[in-house]
């Protein structure tokens, strides 16, 4: 049976644009349909503009600590229409790339919403297409329990447009998006609380490092709520929102910011038309080659609820295309040791295993831990302070975890991040010479185990 298409991706985020680009590379013909935006979450409403948004919260301090190096600059405010203008810019700027990538690697681009109607077709704008196989890689939406006042809350598909700053600002979870967007807030001048229902935010990272950012978030003046959950929103005469928590407490704010996780984008997809399966939470069931239940589909990336962060769907979107158009470089993805950062003011990135994991895990575990202020705040007052760790493995000397938060740290463990893939031991860390004076240096000079 011949086919329009050897591969019909679904979705042109990450992973999408990833998988079409590659196969069409290896000669297969491809058609990708695109519904929103070109680029998908991450480059529309999520790394992307969120990074530039970090970087634009981080000024307030630097213009305050360059006062301590003899820099007479006084900060006349902030203007939030500049920052989301430019920001729109240089998305629209990153769309057009996108498009130009798919175009030139030979991928026919489909503007529209994709709907599957059988295992071997798609319909898109009214139009049916045959193909092979096909690649479903939708990604995922914001997430917010059904509360009353519900329709009142700001989600991460909108608060990258919002048309002013919000004076007062409470944002609910405890997970990536919570913890960034209640430092960018901050960052930007917001009155800011965070309030995560359970005892401490970022469940599964590293106790020390959750700890450390609370701490440095409370010297910052952030109001952190633990413990506490929203029960309702009331919209007042003067147009702001009041907040009732499940403690009995309240508190009126001008935003309230959910960031309570992501739900598989599955709407009007035209799965009840094919054999794919979901899992337990929901999210399409896969195997380790990306294929469902349904022989001829595949999906990839944050669809799947396996690990949502963007190298992940690009390094399955790869080994898609290999698989299926260049077998002889297929590789499968490894998900050990996946490197990641929050982009929190200070930064948290970790690599490997929480000394919790490595324990639970039965390994005989020596800690490493140092906190510090780093030399740049030294003529300053700022009092941030710098937390590093690293967990090894008594019997072998390998290193299981390292963890950090402070400034760049993600910029530093993408390279701490290769030796643990590499295998690195602690003699080999004792062994590399520091990079002096640099914060990092301390990662190879930590001598003294604390357990
Ligand atoms: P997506 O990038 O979501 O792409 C899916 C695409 O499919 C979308 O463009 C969508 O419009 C389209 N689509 C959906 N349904 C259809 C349909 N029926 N027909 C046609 N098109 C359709 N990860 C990191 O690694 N680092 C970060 O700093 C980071 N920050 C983030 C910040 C935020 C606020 C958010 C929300 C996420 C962040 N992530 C980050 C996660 C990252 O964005 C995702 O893991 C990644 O985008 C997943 O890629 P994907 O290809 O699975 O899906
Ligand atoms: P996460 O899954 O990271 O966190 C969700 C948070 O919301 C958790 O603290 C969770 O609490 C809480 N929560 C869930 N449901 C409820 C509820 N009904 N009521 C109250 N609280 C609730 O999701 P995010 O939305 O922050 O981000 C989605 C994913 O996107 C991340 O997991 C990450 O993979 C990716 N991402 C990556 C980034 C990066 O690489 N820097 C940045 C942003 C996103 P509990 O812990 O108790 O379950």
């Amino acid at each position: 049976m011949s086919y329009d298409f050897d591969l019909f991706v679904i979705g042109a985020g990450s992973g999408g644009v990833r998988a079409a680009r590659f196969a069409a590379s290896f000669g297969a013909r491809v058609a990708v349909a695109e519904s929103r935006y070109l680029g998908g979450t991450c480059v529309n409403v999520g790394c992307v503009p969120k990074k530039l948004m970090v970087y634009a919260a981080h000024f307030q301090e630097d213009f305050q600590l360059s006062r301590s190096f003899g820099w007479e600059v006084e900060a006349k405010g902030f203007n939030w229409t500049t920052l989301i203008d430019n920001k729109n810019t240089e998305i629209a700027r990153l769309n057009g790339i996108y498009e130009k990538l798919l175009i030139n690697s030979g991928v026919q681009l489909l503007h529209g919403h994709a709907r599957i109607v059988d295992a071997h077709t798609v319909e898109v704008n009214g139009q049916h297409y045959s193909a092979e196989h096909i690649l479903v890689a939708v990604g995922g939406w914001p997430q917010v329990p059904d509360i009353p006042g519900r329709e009142h809350v700001t989600d991460s598909n909108q608060v990258f447009f919002l048309k002013e700053q919000p004076k007062r600002v409470l944002v609910v979870g405890g997970g990536y998006i919570a913890v960034e967007f209640a430092s960018v807030f901050h960052g930007l001048g917001s009155e800011t609380q965070l309030a995560y229902r359970g005892d401490l935010f970022l469940r599964g990272f590293d106790h020390d490092v959750r700890e450390h950012l609370q701490q440095e978030l409370s010297k910052k003046n952030m109001t952190l709520r633990f413990n506490c959950d929203v029960q309702r929103i009331d919209k007042q005469a003067d147009g702001s929102l009041r907040i009732s928590f499940n403690n009995g407490e309240s508190t009126d704010v001008d935003c309230i910011f959910y960031a309570t996780g992501r739900r598989p984008m599955l709407d009007d997809l035209g799965l009840e038309n094919v054999n794919v399966k979901l899992n337990e939470h929901g999210f399409i069931a896969v195997d380790e080659l990306y294929q469902t239940t349904e022989s001829s589909i595949l999906a990839i990336g944050d669809v799947t609820g396996r690990v949502q962060l963007t190298p992940v769907a690009l390094a399955e979107g790869m080994a898609v295309a290999r698989r299926l158009f260049r077998k002889e470089e297929y590789k499968p993805v490894d998900y050990s040791l996946i490197p990641t950062a929050v982009f929190s003011l200070p930064n948290i990135a970790t690599v490997g295993l929480s000394e919790e994991q490595a324990r639970a895990e039965g390994f005989a575990v020596q800690i490493f831990k140092t906190s510090f202020r780093p030399m740049k705040l030294s003529l300053s007052e700022q009092q941030e302070r710098i937390f590093m760790k690293l967990i090894v493995d008594q019997t072998s000397d390998r290193v299981l975890g390292c963890h950090m938060v402070g400034a760049d740290a993600g910029e530093l463990m993408q390279g701490i991040a290769v030796a643990l893939k590499a295998g690195a031991t602690k003699q080999v860390f004792d062994e590399t010479i520091g990079i002096h004076p640099t914060a990092a240096e301390e990662f190879v000079t930590m001598r003294t185990p604390s357990a």
